[in-house]
């Protein structure tokens, strides 16, 4: 356990901990403000994010960016987005159970560091792995958790968003009770 932010990059970087260091261009460690009250975390880095470095950038990440900035959230300035796993899965295949035991202390450790009020779970995987293991993402996104005193939320992936417009609706409104789940309790979010 690190108990500050350089050091636990750098230790991240070299991480060597899981097979998916084998196939990975970057280690994507995570992007945003360190001291965020929220923080966003999808299952594992796609293509672009392997490639570039950094969580969401591709036509899903632009698509979260929008969202984001229509609730005055912005990844350069108010939150924090990382992942479960950290190097990308081939073919973008689901991140194996070993594979998130493997790498999610290094999530715990940033945890520990930024001690978020508010965590939100982008997609099936990464909701079912920290809020609870039956989590139904069509039924139960939007609904808010209470996980050892951090506010837990689920909405759906991006990418499930690029697949199936006809849900972008109903994360809108995940993210205007978000809004209102942050103006409640957060301090300096806004
Ligand atoms: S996925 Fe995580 S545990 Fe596996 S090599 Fe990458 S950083 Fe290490």
């Amino acid at each position: 356990m690190f108990d500050n932010w350089e050091g636990l990059e750098h230790a991240c970087m070299q991480c060597r901990t899981c097979s998916l260091c084998n196939t990975r261009h970057h280690v994507v460690f995570g992007v945003g403000n360190r001291n965020a009250e929220v923080l966003f975390i999808g299952e594992g880095p796609g293509e672009n994010e392997d490639l570039q470095g950094e969580p969401f950038v591709g036509r899903g990440g632009q698509l979260l960016d929008k969202m984001l900035n229509a609730i005055d959230l912005d990844r350069n300035r108010n939150i924090y987005i990382a992942n479960i796993v950290k190097c990308r899965p081939p073919q973008n295949r689901d991140p194996f159970q070993e594979e998130q035991e493997a790498c999610i202390p290094w999530l715990r450790n940033q945890v520990s560091l930024m001690k978020p009020k508010i965590i939100v779970c982008l997609g099936r995987i990464a909701g079912m792995r920290l809020i609870k293991p039956d989590l139904k993402i069509t039924k139960e996104h939007g609904v808010f958790f209470d996980r050892n005193g951090i506010v837990m939320m689920a909405t759906l992936h991006p990418a499930a968003l690029l697949r199936n417009p006809g849900q972008k609706p109903g994360a809108f409104d995940d993210f205007l009770k978000l809004r209102d789940k942050i103006e409640e309790i957060c301090d300096h979010t806004y």
